[in-house]
């Protein structure tokens, strides 16, 4: 069998795809079936923090992969151990659970809060989450989501989510009731269109949570392992949440995510959570791999640097091109395109060689290996100051 007589169709039809196949990357390029190469500035959505195929993480996985693949999840492993270790020294938490995805991370992030509730609030249950908010595509984690497209699907959703207002504390507050047990949210929302909670709105949630005995629960799957300058995102803000969720980043590229909590919210008992993966070795190697290169201080300035040269270089193609305004933090940025016209200009970015995503119709978001380089920068940024320019001509002959 060859790519050409795979039948496309034996894969289930859960998304568009364009007809091309990748078989080959490395660093911030990628190579499809026809030998044509791409810079990606896609990184398997927020994934490949250290590009395609990077070294240190390529070298742990086939040394952890000789050695010892799994003793089962209910026997230690060397490298679990080492990563939940290494997490906890580098965070304000306690204890973690490794998962095999982001949805699985925030899963067990719910089932804890409820666990929280049923041992120290009366059996409480409810969480507060957002609206644009996104958690994943578990049923659980679909109805925590605030996500329109999600509301007519899989009915009826998980009961106890309901949602409040990003960065407008009175809407959480209104949902406060003798049945809540935690708020929980992404600190940039991403898969919604790169929209920040504000600093000032986090240290707020921190101080409404506290006041009210709420665990405050952080999706950090998508801002956290160094994506916005900070190891975590709660950095910026200067808080401590008491659950927080890992996912994309953390694996590197490999199916890795983690549930961490502090002491006082670690409350599962034997037999509440579990799975077969969860901690494997190989994907534990792998995470500590990539934790070990981007915990490093240079590492992390460099990536604040990036983000400021990136916002920068995209501000002034907005400028040239009449569209909006930059928003993100690091290297999670979006351009408000103020018309819809993500779609195309992904289409045409991809004939050009060029990976970008449009998470919504009116907004392109940038999310490129964390040690992408100036010069990568400007070439994405050049390209898309071309497809503008194509695109304008284009509608002034129309
Ligand atoms: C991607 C994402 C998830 C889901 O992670 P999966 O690994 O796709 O299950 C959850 N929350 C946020 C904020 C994400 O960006």
């Amino acid at each position: 069998m060859t790519i050409a007589t795979h039948r496309f169709d034996a894969l289930m039809n859960i998304t568009a795809r364009p007809p091309v196949v990748f078989v080959r990357g490395e660093g911030s390029y990628l190579w499809d079936q026809h030998g044509k190469r791409y810079l990606d500035f896609v990184q398997g959505w927020a994934v490949n923090c250290l590009g395609h195929a990077p070294p240190a993480l390529v070298q742990a996985l086939s040394q952890q992969a000789a050695t010892l693949l799994t003793p089962s999840p209910a026997f230690y492993n060397e490298p679990s151990l080492a990563l939940a270790n290494a997490l906890i020294e580098r965070s304000g938490f306690d204890q973690v659970f490794f998962t095999n995805s982001g949805a699985e991370a925030n899963e067990g992030a719910i089932k804890l809060a409820r666990k929280y509730g049923s041992l120290h609030k009366s059996g409480a249950f409810e969480i507060i989450t957002f609206q644009g908010g996104f958690h994943g595509r578990t049923l659980a984690t679909m109805s925590a989501s605030g996500k329109k497209a999600f509301e007519p699907l899989f009915e009826p959703k998980v009961p106890g989510f309901r949602k409040a207002t990003l960065n407008d504390l009175s809407s959480v507050e209104a949902l406060i009731g003798p049945q809540t047990v935690a708020v929980m949210l992404e600190p940039i929302q991403g898969e919604a269109g790169v929209w920040p909670a504000t600093h000032q709105f986090l240290r707020d949630l921190r101080a409404l949570t506290e006041q009210h005995g709420l665990l405050l629960i952080l999706d950090e799957i998508q801002t956290g392992m160094g994506r916005t300058g900070k190891l975590f995102h709660y950095e910026h803000a200067g808080i401590a949440p008491d659950i927080m969720t890992l996912g994309k980043g953390i694996g590197g590229g490999v199916p890795l995510g983690a549930l961490l909590a502090t002491k006082q919210a670690s409350c599962f008992a034997h037999g509440d959570q579990g799975g077969t993966y969860n901690g494997n070795p190989p994907m534990c190697a792998a995470g500590l791999a990539v934790l070990e290169a981007v915990s490093q201080p240079e590492f992390l300035k460099t990536v604040a640097e990036r983000g400021h040269m990136l916002a920068a270089e995209l501000q002034r193609v907005s400028a040239r091109h009449g569209l909006g305004s930059v928003r993100g933090e690091g290297l999670l940025l979006a351009l408000d395109l103020k018309r819809p016209i993500g779609a195309t200009i992904v289409a045409e970015a991809l004939g050009d060689g060029l990976l970008l995503n449009a998470p919504q119709p009116d907004a392109l978001r940038f999310m490129p290996a964390l040690n992408v380089t100036r010069e990568q920068i400007l070439i994405m940024t050049g390209g898309l100051d071309a497809i503008l320019t194509r695109l304008g001509a284009a509608r002034c002959v129309a």
